[in-house]
């Protein structure tokens, strides 16, 4: 596998990380993961500017419009042959003696390599069961940060219980998003997910549903909605650049619906490839 290491592609053995660069000790740094779909990348743009969002809001002094970092992404795919996949790219704040402080000299560490990932399709045609989890994160989820060990345990509770996603929720009346996906609901006709605020991360599958929503004509509201309404909702699905549209038909022991994906899911889902090898889309 060859690595983009900061400018460089090299073999993943070259790939070295410092002990103490800062990712590696305080979870120092912001990530993305960005869809490759027929060797093309889909909506690296809003990728790459949430990266930027999310370096500015941690101080993180990275800019990247002034690299060339589109063009080497573009590059290291087809280096590693990449057709359906897609990068994971992480900047830390780079290499500095331990200390909490943001140090002055340091340089920050970007690190991009292919992950293997393939359409869940057999789950979107099924529909999946999810459950509810308390959201004990940090108050700052619109950065994609790497420190993701609320995520990770909320996701291990899931997977222990064999469900594809842990639905967050900070209190009975406030549900916020799932571990590594955004939340919606479905009510008489109307798409509904959470504000795009300090609560969630702002997913960029979560704007293109919108913009999909606005083509197909369905009203796309962002309100906040509470574990009652997400159980009585007529439909609930999740998005996020790996699971796409997921229509969920369980919640615990709850049946959304009839038990079947819903059929603004499933309008969704089939939209969402008529225009994925479109390069003008912007969200
Ligand atoms: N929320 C969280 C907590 C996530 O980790 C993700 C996945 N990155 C999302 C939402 C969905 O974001 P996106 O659509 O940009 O993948």
């Amino acid at each position: 596998m060859i690595i983009l290491k900061n400018n460089q592609l090299v073999q993943r053995e070259e790939a070295i990380i410092d002990m103490e660069d800062r990712g590696f000790q305080f979870g120092d740094g912001v990530y993305e993961v960005i869809r490759i779909y027929e060797g093309k990348f889909f909506l690296m743009n809003e990728h790459l500017e949430r990266l930027q969002y999310s370096l500015t809001e941690t101080g993180i002094e990275f800019d990247i419009k002034k690299g060339k970092l589109a063009e080497q992404l573009e590059d290291l795919a087809e280096k590693n042959q990449i057709d359906d996949g897609a990068i994971y790219i992480q900047i830390t704040r780079g290499i500095a003696p331990r200390s909490h402080p943001y140090p002055t000299e340091a340089i920050p560490t970007l690190m991009a390599y292919p992950i293997p990932i393939s359409r869940p399709i057999k789950l979107q045609e099924s529909g999946a069961k999810v459950i509810l989890e308390e959201d004990v994160r940090w108050l700052r989820c619109d950065i994609k940060s790497l420190n993701l060990l609320g995520n990770v345990m909320a996701k291990q509770t899931a997977k222990e219980a064999e469900a594809f996603e842990a639905i967050l929720y900070r209190n009975p009346e406030h549900v916020t998003e799932g571990s590594s996906t955004n939340v919606f609901i479905v009510k008489d006709g109307k798409v509904i997910t959470h504000p795009a605020n300090n609560f969630i991360l702002n997913g960029i599958t979560r704007r293109y549903i919108h913009h999909l929503s606005n083509q197909l004509g369905i009203t796309f509201e962002e309100d906040v909605f509470s574990v009652d309404e997400l159980l009585n909702a007529d439909e609930v699905f999740l998005a996020s650049t790996t699971s796409e549209v997921m229509p969920v038909t369980q919640i615990d022991d709850y049946t959304i619906g009839n038990g079947e994906p819903g059929s603004i899911s499933r309008k969704l889902l089939d939209e969402f490839f008529k225009h994925v090898d479109t390069d003008q889309i912007r969200v």
